[in-house]
């Protein structure tokens, strides 16, 4: 069994990254910048972003984390955003998720200018996504799909099971694997028997958040199985697959944690270069 190193590729990607900041620096006498937008103290949330400002300052980008306290009101966000959408130093606009009860996530969402919406979340990024269009492509599921490709590099005519529909992931993922002519499905809590539809995979996406839902005689045994979920337990952090029982059935399988979570990130650095070089040549 193949265990897909998330980590590894993580660090190849950011040091490529990295040389190119170097050169974007040289051509353009400026470096990329991301503003990330966090409000309140909900401690996952300090800790994604403390991990995005290391990453983004260790790339050589002009990264900026801009603290609000719990209640700050939904107009002082927007106005914040219409502000950093007007400024040249910011590639890229990224309000950390979830937000308090009080903000509209679609409200705050939309505010982001699309050539600048680093998460992908933008409707008009996700109009061009499944339009086959360029876009910024939501930071895991591009992860994911970069983790696939380093095992498979020929997706043609796999058929791939997607676990979970989110804009998050799901979704997305589901967007990517078509474009690379995989034959896609995509379940959800409504599905009926998840099992036989994973028998049928030769690439199961789980994006549930259901800690060890998919079991060793769920898989078949030449499948890759990427595990994007993040699950506290009393046994630690889990993920949505059975580690122990599918690891010994399948070609290859990403732990968590290890996996997809550390390319969210360089990803994330990613989609900030891929904003700043798309102002640069427009
Ligand atoms: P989400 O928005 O809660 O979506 C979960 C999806 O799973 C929904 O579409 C839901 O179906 C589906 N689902 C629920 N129960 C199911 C079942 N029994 N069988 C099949 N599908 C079922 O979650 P998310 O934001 O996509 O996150 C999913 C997981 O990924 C979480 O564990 C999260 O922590 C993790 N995550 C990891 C990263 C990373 O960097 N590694 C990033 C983001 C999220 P319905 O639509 O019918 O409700």
């Amino acid at each position: 069994m193949i265990l897909i190193d998330g980590k590894k590729e993580a660090a190849s990607l950011r040091l490529k990254l990295k040389d190119e900041v170097i050169e974007l620096k040289k051509k353009f006498n400026n470096v990329p910048g991301l503003t990330v937008i966090l409000i309140g103290e909900l401690a996952p949330s300090q800790i994604y972003v403390r991990n995005k400002e290391k990453s983004a300052n260790e790339v050589g980008l002009n990264s900026h984390v801009i603290r609000y306290p719990n209640d700050v009101d939904e107009k002082t966000i927007l106005k914040k955003i219409n502000d950093l959408n007007k400024d040249n130093s910011v590639s890229g606009i990224l309000v950390q998720l979830p937000l308090p009860k009080h903000i509209n996530k679609k409200k705050v969402i939309e505010a982001i200018i699309p050539s600048k919406d680093v998460d992908g979340f933008h409707p008009i990024n996700v109009g061009n996504l499944s339009s086959g269009y360029e876009s910024s492509i939501p930071c895991t599921p591009l992860g994911c799909y970069f983790l696939l490709k380093k095992i498979e590099p020929n997706l043609s005519g796999k058929k791939a099971v997607i676990i979970g529909r989110s804009n998050l992931n799901g979704k997305p993922m589901a967007q990517l694997l078509l474009k690379e002519n995989c034959t896609v499905t995509i379940t959800h809590s409504k599905t009926k028997n998840l099992k036989s539809e994973c028998l049928m995979a030769d690439i199961i996406i789980a994006a549930v958040g259901i800690p060890k839902l998919v079991k060793g005689d769920w898989v078949k045994k030449d499948a890759i199985i990427i595990d994007v979920g993040i699950n506290k337990t009393d046994e630690g952090i889990v993920g949505d697959v059975d580690f122990e029982q599918v690891s010994k059935k399948v070609k290859a399988l990403t732990p968590v944690p290890g996996g997809v979570g550390p390319m969210t990130i360089a990803c994330l650095i990613k989609n900030t270069i891929d904003c700043f070089k798309r102002t640069q040549t427009n």
